[in-house]
């Protein structure tokens, strides 16, 4: 089981305390962005496009204490922007473990080395390593040769000293699922706890326009991947979201189950999307016109989302929701083959990696800087 019980149980009865409250809209999992600035450029990221002023800006300790509990979440992911930039990376995690809160600390894993004296092992602290396939496609996803085998050896070492460590890998047009399947492989054998996925997202601001994947190519990919797998791979992610990426069924978005704080506020609507931001949470779920975004809405910049940080909360919420949610995902877990005969003639398709194609972008920035804005 990719995810320990006790966190399980958490989030489990932290659900139903929400539905019996009778709460419609509650959050997951918070999306805490301490920074934007980033020591990658990745072609298909919408974050670090944004002006030098603000990617020196950042959150405090205290900043982030105050959202986590205005938010109440069971759960904080630490995306970014590269979260072990922040000086004060430390001093957060320690204070998010001390309020016992199950941590994802997203991660290039370029700094991981030399950076983990700041951190003690937890069931509370996850380090969710950044790696988008295998070696070649990795290093061409993040434009640098060598990333792969820079986080790889990140995760070694925090499995060395007993972290625990998950993989997130996001998926775009072009992808080869073999490749993918031989990924699942590796990052087993690495002896990661569990892997997470999803299908990126069409930043307007990203560099790379021309990959983003639409929903029919979107499902049709991961039926290729997801189907007839190997018993040995573990997912550290809902499996009913998983059926959903695969077109075994249907969820609108909940946008308000991963709220996104950052330096600007409470993002509207989603970790995706900046249509303004609020104050404080409780101002974030009653000023947002909720009924503006996902997919039935009609929101062309909602047509071809289908990210986890929009859907995988509909996917929780579907699984406490009823009985049938209930024992469909009881069900998920314990027939996790999905054995699907045209799902493995998917796999002989010729697939032309973007990489065959198109030349790695080495960029050449400098390193990014731990500064205080
Ligand atoms: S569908 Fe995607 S972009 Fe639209 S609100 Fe949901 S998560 Fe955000």
């Amino acid at each position: 089981m990719a995810v320990p019980l006790s966190q399980m149980w958490t989030v489990a009865t932290y659900v139903l305390r929400q539905k019996m409250k009778g709460r419609k809209r509650y959050p997951l999992v918070l999306m805490l962005e301490p920074l934007f600035r980033c020591n990658l450029a990745c072609a298909g990221c919408g974050k670090i496009q944004y002006p030098g002023h603000v990617l020196k800006m950042e959150l405090t300790p205290e900043e982030c204490f105050k959202a986590v509990e205005e938010c109440g979440t069971p759960t904080v992911a630490i995306p970014g922007g590269e979260p072990l930039l922040h000086p004060g990376i430390g001093e957060i995690v320690e204070g998010l473990v001390a309020r016992k809160k199950y941590i994802y600390l997203c991660t290039n894993a370029l700094l991981l080395k030399q950076k983990i004296d700041q951190f003690r092992p937890s069931k509370y602290l996850t380090f969710s390593v950044h790696l988008d396939g295998q070696r070649e496609h990795h290093d061409f996803s993040v434009c640098l040769e060598g990333g792969y085998d820079k986080a790889v050896e990140g995760v070694r070492e925090a499995l060395r000293r007993g972290f625990r460590v998950t993989t997130n890998t996001t998926l775009f047009d072009g992808a080869d699922p073999k490749s993918v399947r031989a990924f699942f492989d590796e990052m087993m054998e690495l002896g990661v706890e569990g892997m997470m996925l999803s299908p990126g997202y069409s930043y307007e601001k990203a560099p790379d326009q021309q990959h983003f994947l639409g929903r029919a190519r979107t499902r049709r990919l991961f039926r290729a991947i997801l189907s007839n797998r190997r018993t040995k791979w573990r997912f550290n992610m809902s499996p009913l979201f998983l059926e959903f990426l695969m077109g075994k069924r249907e969820y609108e978005c909940t946008p308000w189950g991963m709220p996104t704080y950052n330096v600007f506020g409470w993002q509207k609507p989603c970790y995706l999307l900046q249509d303004g931001y609020a104050d404080t949470f409780a101002e974030l779920l009653e000023s947002t016109e909720w009924a503006h975004y996902g997919f039935e809405s009609g929101n062309p910049k909602c047509a071809n989302c289908m990210v986890h940080s929009g859907y995988e909360a509909s996917a929780v919420n579907d699984t406490f929701g009823s009985l049938r949610g209930l024992w469909a995902t009881t069900r998920a877990m314990l027939f996790s083959r999905y054995q699907d005969p045209e799902a493995l003639e998917l796999l002989n398709e010729e697939v032309r990696p973007v990489h065959d194609f198109a030349s790695l972008v080495q960029l050449e920035s400098a390193p990014a800087q731990e500064t205080r804005s």
